[in-house]
């Protein structure tokens, strides 16, 4: 499994790259406003997409998707690509996609004929089976202020890994963690002394999640800025960071 770090940028941040990342080059997490300049940065051709995940309806995850479909449909693109999401991603991004460019160009054929999209929720599983390896995707819910869905991925021998978006610490993320992923990607926005826990910080994991599996690595993204960690089993990552399981 190849995890390619396409940006590391949170809403709000000193200007870095939007979090987003793309397994094996056919599976695009998450499309920012970004999603088409970070491909291309990081020598991820459009055209190499099969399938999309979309975590939750913030900006900074979803409102590239015109602009990616746009280059699809400009670019003559054939293929079909599924785009799983919570409820109602038919219909927000399809609206979207008219709000950036109208109804009178060739873009909403080419989603009606191109985009099958996918409503996903808590314990429902997706198969992303690109004909290579197949990976299965257990979904659940983060603690965020609209529903916000991570998932922990398997291939075929069991490597795991895990991707925990936009989230304050909840309890229920020990269950996840017990399983041992090798690898979680995980918000780490947060500073420890924020007054409004909106988002995950470096001591969340340093309290709650270091000691659930000894073997588990943690890298932050969706970050403000670039930062190093105090603890050699948490990274921050970069653009272009690819991480091999
Ligand atoms: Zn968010």
């Amino acid at each position: 499994m190849n995890i390619k770090i396409l940006g590391n940028g949170g809403g709000f941040s000193q200007g870095l790259p939007y979090n987003s990342f793309v397994i094996d080059h056919t599976i695009l997490i998450e499309t920012p406003p970004d999603i088409v300049s970070s491909l291309y940065t990081c020598k991820v051709h459009p055209s190499e997409i099969e399938d999309i995940y979309i975590s939750h309806f913030h900006g900074d995850h979803y409102f590239g998707f015109p602009f990616l479909s746009l280059h699809l449909c400009l670019s003559g693109s054939n293929k079909n690509i599924n785009v799983y999401g919570p409820a109602g991603i038919k219909e927000k991004l399809t609206q979207l996609s008219f709000t950036a460019f109208g109804e009178e160009n060739p873009l909403p054929g080419w989603i009606e004929n191109h985009i099958r999209f996918i409503p996903v929720r808590e314990n429902e599983s997706i198969l992303f089976d690109n004909g290579r390896t197949p990976y299965t995707a257990d979904i659940f819910e983060t603690a965020h202020y609209v529903e916000t869905l991570g998932f922990l991925l398997d291939d075929d021998k069991k490597n795991r890994f895990c991707y925990l978006p936009d989230t304050s610490w909840d309890d229920k993320f020990k269950n996840i963690l017990l399983k041992k992923p090798e690898i979680v990607l995980c918000d780490l926005n947060g500073e420890a002394d924020d007054k409004v826990k909106v988002h995950m910080s470096e001591k969340d994991i340093l309290k709650n999640g270091l000691s659930l599996s000894e073997t588990t690595i943690f890298y932050g993204t969706h970050l403000r800025q670039t930062r190093k960690s105090t603890h050699p089993r948490i990274q921050y990552v970069s653009q272009g960071e690819e991480i091999i399981l």
